[in-house]
């Protein structure tokens, strides 16, 4: 389908993962895409021809999520390039599990910069470019909600305050015709959390379906939110995650 033809979108962390997907399959839909990455060009680049490859426009842009000056200047680059912004997709995100009295300040810091400040960032550069009809998409997690395993308290409560960001949000934008949503994966097969590994056993012990999730598959319902079809969707926290929260 091309149920994104002529709109642009962005996708922050779109060099590899969960992002990369997303990427390609909003341009198989016929957005206009840029990513972000902060230390991957080479990734970044191969997404950039593999979307080109297939008969789509995409851009690669520095921006390291944590660097707000950087996050607001690839929006504005998005504009500049394809001439305005229609989907926002705030996946640039990250993880240090470990044991919530061994994490150190600076870890915290670290998670909340790239999965808070940077998606508040992110979303207030593209508030000021983005008309009716636009969309606003965190990548979120299921353990935003509820956590069935230990290690990653700091990293939930970042999580957490992205699903409370996107229902706030959504208060104040929705009379421009703007939806908000919040897509949380569960264990999804990435370099973030493979799943291969004794990481992996206790989080596919807690799913419903017994195994992970491919990234095709968030990419899938990013693609419907971002899509007109979801129109009155807005504030809602869409689990992705093999029935991990049930
Ligand atoms: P990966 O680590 O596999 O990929 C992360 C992507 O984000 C890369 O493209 C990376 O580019 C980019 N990135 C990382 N740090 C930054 C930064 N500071 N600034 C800009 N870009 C950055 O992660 P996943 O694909 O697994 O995760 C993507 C999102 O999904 C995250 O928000 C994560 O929290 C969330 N999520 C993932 C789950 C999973 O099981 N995998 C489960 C639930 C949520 P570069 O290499 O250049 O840094």
């Amino acid at each position: 389908s091309q149920s994104l033809k002529d709109k642009v979108a962005l996708v922050t962390g779109g060099s590899r993962g969960i992002g990369a997907a997303i990427a390609k399959r909003l341009a198989t839909d016929g957005a206009s895409v840029a990513i972000t990455y902060s230390k991957g060009a080479d990734a970044a680049a191969s997404v950039v021809s593999a979307i080109e490859k297939a008969g789509g426009k995409a851009i690669a842009i520095q921006a390291d999520a944590a660097n707000a000056e950087a996050v607001k200047a690839s929006v504005e680059k998005t504009v500049a390039t394809f001439g305005g912004i229609d989907v926002l997709v705030n996946n640039a995100g990250t993880a240090i599990p470990k044991k919530f009295e061994d994490t150190t300040l600076e870890e915290m810091d670290y998670m909340f910069a790239i999965n808070v400040r940077g998606t508040l960032a992110a979303t207030q550069a593209a508030l000021k470019h983005m008309k009716s009809g636009g969309r606003i998409i965190m990548i979120g997690s299921c353990v935003g909600e509820r956590t069935l395993t230990p290690g990653l308290v700091a990293y939930s409560a970042t999580k957490g305050a992205v699903k409370m960001f996107t229902q706030g949000l959504t208060r104040e934008v929705g009379a421009r015709g703007i939806t908000v949503n919040n897509v949380q994966p569960g264990p999804i097969d990435t370099d973030l959390n493979p799943a291969a590994g004794d990481w992996a056993v206790p989080q596919i012990a807690v799913t419903a379906l017994n195994r992970y999730g491919h990234v095709d598959e968030v990419a899938a319902l990013v693609a419907f939110v971002a899509s007109p079809e979801s129109s009155y969707i807005t504030g809602a926290n869409l689990t992705v995650d093999g029935g991990t929260n049930a």
